[in-house]
């Protein structure tokens, strides 16, 4: 094994990156990273699944108190 792992360079300027920061060569890369992968989950949609369940939940209330 070699004594020092070849440096990576940094993925969004290509520098190389520092320990610090990995896998990035500073924090203003670290944050570019993270904002286009935010940007990304935000633009799936998830609210679907939520609303689906909140109808659901409202149906049942309404039929045990039919019940009664
Ligand atoms: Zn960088």
């Amino acid at each position: 094994m070699p004594p020092l792992a070849p440096a990576k360079p940094c993925p969004i300027c290509g520098k190389p990156a520092e320990e610090q920061f990995k896998p990035f060569c500073s924090s203003r890369c670290r944050d570019v990273d993270l904002n286009r992968w935010f940007s990304g989950v935000y633009s799936v949609p998830v609210a679907e699944d939520e609303d689906e369940d909140g109808d659901a939940a409202i149906k049942s209330e309404t039929k045990s108190e039919d019940h009664e």
